[in-house]
């Protein structure tokens, strides 16, 4: 993973005790952070820049975090979300997640276990900062930017899209990515009918290039009744 110098952080949190730790925490470890003590300041804040990740708190004054998160989602803002709930707020927790946060994490939360899960977030939602433009895919040597796979002396041309269900795979082994993840993190959207069957399209042709029998797929393994999975 690349350095975290360059990423931004908004933290909206109105405690200002949680909101400094935070802070501190945060650029101790290589983070530009942005505060926001309020919803209005954080509906501001973030029409104005731009951010690579969001810290919510969902208690807050003026606007609530829940109402900023539906707003920002509403507005096709892609910026990953982490809602911050108080423990109890079960209900919130799930809302919040219905609501197009990335994760969630419940006060009192350890800064390591913030940190980790920011890390986490940050790995899903932007495979390109994980793997990088030219990296290693089961037995292949994939060059996202010039839109090329190779497999020893073999070239074979990937298309955009094809490029990002890699890179996608490649940041995130060993580990089961359901159909509605890979489309809301590759597609931009959210699953429909219409999805589904673009993505079988071109997760089919996808194979048909890299896996060396498309019967039997090695490299993006289907896993029955959950998704697909890259191993290594
Ligand atoms: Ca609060």
């Amino acid at each position: 993973m690349a350095s975290q110098e360059n990423m931004h952080i908004l933290v909206v949190e109105d405690e200002q005790k949680i909101r400094t730790a935070l802070m501190d925490f945060l650029e101790f470890h290589g983070f530009t952070v942005t505060p926001a003590v309020d919803g209005l300041e954080a509906q501001r804040i973030v029409s104005e820049g731009k951010f690579d990740l969001i810290l919510l708190d969902l208690m807050l004054p003026k606007i609530s975090g829940e109402q900023l998160c539906s707003i920002w989602r509403q507005n096709a803002l892609q910026t990953p979300i982490i809602i911050v709930t108080a423990k109890g707020q079960e209900k919130e927790r799930i809302k919040g997640l219905d609501l197009g946060a990335d994760d969630y994490i419940t006060k009192p939360f350890s800064l390591e276990e913030m940190l980790a899960r920011i890390k986490a977030v940050l790995r899903r939602t932007d495979p390109t900062r994980a793997v990088g433009q030219a990296f290693r895919f089961a037995d292949l040597d994939i060059d996202v930017g010039a839109l090329k796979a190779r497999r020893e002396d073999k070239k074979i041309e990937i298309t955009k899209r094809e490029a990002a269900i890699i890179q996608y795979f490649a940041a995130n082994p060993n580990r089961v990515i359901s159909r509605e993840e890979l489309y809301k993190e590759v597609w931009h959207d959210t699953m429909t009918d219409l999805g589904t069957r673009t993505m079988d399209m071109h997760i089919a042709k996808l194979r048909s290039k890299i896996e060396p029998d498309t019967a039997d797929p090695t490299i993006i393994k289907t896993v029955r009744g959950a998704g697909y999975k890259y191993e290594v």
